[in-house]
């Protein structure tokens, strides 16, 4: 029984990883999380009453505040999702992303390192620092018979991306220089429940059955690499348990598919479920909408995950349709989640967690 700390563990991937951990396993978990606009109580509500999970209200750009979390949790392993996440929001203001992306991670490395300098040379050898990044890191691919593997040079393209570039080299030189036994993943885009009503996915879910437009990039023929959430959080407990200190794992869901493509599954799958459409639509594709492409949009990415599947045996459960329809699925069951987000009235959440 290990206690992990997770840190972005209110966002998307973070609470999915949260909900596993105590779901799944016998391990705690500590979360701490800003709360930005993206951090979400109530997605952690499924687990927050389980005595092996804690929270705190942190800035991991805030030093002092995380050594006293080091301190008192005494953490066996950190896994490192707080980020500033949205390209397009990276576009408009890159300053958070330099801030909670590159300065947090410098600081929590920090933090952990010097946490760690502490511990016997038992624990020394067996704690990590897990730090969870994107295949964005690497830029995209032009040609279809490419994929991104562990050794493809960096070539960010957008602030967040560079942002995100910047912190695993950072990682990377604190594992080089101080010894600290780090993980870095990288991994494709994430797709299921809970994912903020900005991104592709769910904003098409939510614009179609209001009835509003479904603006989609440039001619929509960018392709991405879609993984259901919860098969990149069962990934990444494997990786923070099992993988190689030092070591760099791809996490792909071999789902490659055009961002129109991915609105035309959208809408065939509202047209299976909720026939009763919004009045004056007769099918939920003639919502789409193209829109002027992205400044320095990125054409393809494809992740090779071979060498995760090989040394630690994880493989995607789900396919791209299965999971497709779980997420429209859980979309239709969960309005009060996602109606909360629209109206603001998630940022008031407490939910009486601890911390
Ligand atoms: P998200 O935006 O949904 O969540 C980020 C979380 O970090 C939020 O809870 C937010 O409150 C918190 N946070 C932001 N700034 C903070 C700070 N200064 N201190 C403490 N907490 C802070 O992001 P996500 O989609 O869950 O992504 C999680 C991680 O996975 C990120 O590092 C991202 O780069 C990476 N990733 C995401 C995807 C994807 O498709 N979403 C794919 C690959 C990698």
């Amino acid at each position: 029984m290990s206690r992990i700390l997770v840190t972005g563990g209110a966002g998307f991937i973070g609470s999915a990883v949260v909900r596993y951990i105590i779901n799944e396993t016998t391990d705690s978990v500590m979360v701490v999380d800003k709360l930005t606009y993206a951090g979400n109580l109530a997605s952690l509500a499924p687990v927050a009453r389980n005595p092996r999970f804690a929270f705190a209200q942190v800035d991991i750009c805030e030093r002092q505040v995380l050594d006293q979390v080091f301190a008192t949790y005494q953490p066996e392993c950190v896994m490192h999702l707080a980020a500033e996440s949205h390209v397009d929001r990276s576009i408009d203001g890159p300053a958070a992303f330099i801030e909670t992306n590159i300065v947090g991670t410098y600081t929590l490395l920090e933090a952990a390192r010097s946490f760690w300098s502490t511990l016997p040379d038992g624990k020394k050898r067996d704690f990590r620092f897990h730090h969870i990044s994107t295949d964005e890191v690497y830029g995209d691919l032009h040609n279809s018979n490419n994929f991104f593997t562990e050794t493809t040079p960096y070539a960010p393209s957008s602030p967040y991306s560079a942002s995100k570039a910047g912190s695993d080299h950072l990682v990377r030189a604190w594992s080089r220089t101080y010894g600290l036994p780090t993980l870095v993943t990288n991994c494709s885009n994430n797709y299921g429940p809970y994912h903020f009503p900005e991104k592709l996915i769910p904003l098409m879910i939510l614009n179609a059955l209001a009835g509003k437009a479904l603006p989609v990039y440039g001619d929509g023929q960018q392709v991405r690499d879609w993984l259901y959430v919860e098969d990149h959080a069962r990934a990444l407990y494997q990786v923070a348990t099992r993988g190689q200190a030092g070591e760099t794992y791809n996490i792909g869901g071999h789902n490659e598919r055009k961002n129109i493509e991915v609105v035309h599954m959208v809408c065939a799958l509202l047209e299976e479920f909720v026939p009763q459409k919004p009045a004056g639509v007769a099918h939920y594709q003639d919502l789409i909408t193209f829109v002027t492409d992205r400044p320095g949009h990125d054409v393809r990415y494809a992740i090779d995950a071979a060498k995760i599947e090989r040394e630690l045996g994880w493989i995607p459960k789900e396919t791209f349709e299965s999971g497709m329809r779980k997420t429209v699925q859980w979309y239709l069951s969960n309005d009060k989640w996602w109606k909360q987000v629209l109206d603001g009235s998630y940022q008031g959440e407490r939910l009486g967690l601890k911390g």
